[in-house]
């Protein structure tokens, strides 16, 4: 998709790997300079060498969302640096799956620290700069688990259902500040995350999904740029399932 991104300011959240750098190199072939984060300095590496040598403007801040000094420094060096944020991606998610009996503490806290906590420190620490601006765009990655539930996935389901409230919620918060808050719920997308998954789980999947195929990032980052762009300008709080038709 082509969209005049120049002299927009986007910043991704977990966009060392999968769908969150596909998204932030989508952003960069469209003009934007984009501000790539990630925990792991193995993938955010990974993910500047790319992007210098594909000759991208951005730049890499190492962040972990579930670190309110990480998240704080994040926002705060990109306002700093650019003079603006013209919309934060909320994408850095985990899984930890495990049946509800044998669910431990560690699995529920970790997941529902990063999907969920994530989100909300990095919104609120960017909400004071959009305040400034009278502008901004909110893009949340939830997933389609948030609306339909999974099996052993009582934790990340939760966090993603938690994103949706969480989202609308401060998308009547804040629309009368021209800030608009948006989620994409993607379906069964083929990353890092979903590779682990042996072949006749994957088989499963794809047998209940009406496009009969696994989704790519690229499906992803089309839908984001879209939301990104003037186009969507009058969109707000609403929940867009991009999953091959899987949910309806
Ligand atoms: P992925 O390949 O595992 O990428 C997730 C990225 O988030 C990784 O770069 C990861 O870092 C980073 N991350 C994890 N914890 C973080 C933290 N505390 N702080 C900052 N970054 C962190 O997963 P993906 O499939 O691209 O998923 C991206 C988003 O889409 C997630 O929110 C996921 O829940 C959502 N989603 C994915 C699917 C799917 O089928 N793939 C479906 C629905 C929703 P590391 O590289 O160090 O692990």
């Amino acid at each position: 998709m082509e969209i005049d991104f120049n002299d927009k300011v986007i910043i991704v959240t977990g966009s060392g790997r999968g769908i969150g750098r596909e998204i932030a190199e989508s952003f960069t072939k469209n003009g934007a300079t984009v501000i790539i984060s990630d925990y792991s300095t193995e993938s955010l590496i990974e993910a500047e060498n790319l992007f210098k040598t594909k000759g991208y403007s951005f730049k890499a801040i190492p962040c972990d969302v579930t670190n309110r000094e990480d998240v704080q420094n994040l926002i705060d060096l990109t306002y700093k640096e650019f003079g603006k944020i013209d919309v934060l991606i909320n994408n850095a998610g985990i899984t930890k799956d495990n049946l509800i009996l044998r669910m431990k503490d560690e699995q529920w806290d970790s997941v529902i620290e990063t999907n969920l906590k994530g989100v909300f420190l990095t919104t609120r620490a960017s909400i004071k700069y959009f305040l400034k601006q009278r502008y901004g765009k909110i893009i949340n990655i939830s997933s389609v688990v948030g609306i339909t539930g999974n099996i052993g996935q009582s934790n990340y389901s939760a966090s993603k259902a938690g994103i949706i409230g969480f989202s609308k919620s401060i998308a009547r918060e804040l629309a009368i500040r021209n800030i608009t808050v948006n989620i994409v719920a993607p379906g069964f997308i083929d990353t890092p995350m979903t590779s682990v998954l042996p072949d006749g789980v994957k088989e499963n999947f794809i047998k209940k999904i009406p496009l009969k195929r696994m989704g790519t990032p690229t499906d992803i980052a089309n839908i984001v740029l879209f939301i990104a762009s003037p186009l969507a300008d009058y969109i707000t709080g609403q929940v867009i399932n991009v999953d091959g038709g899987m949910v309806m």
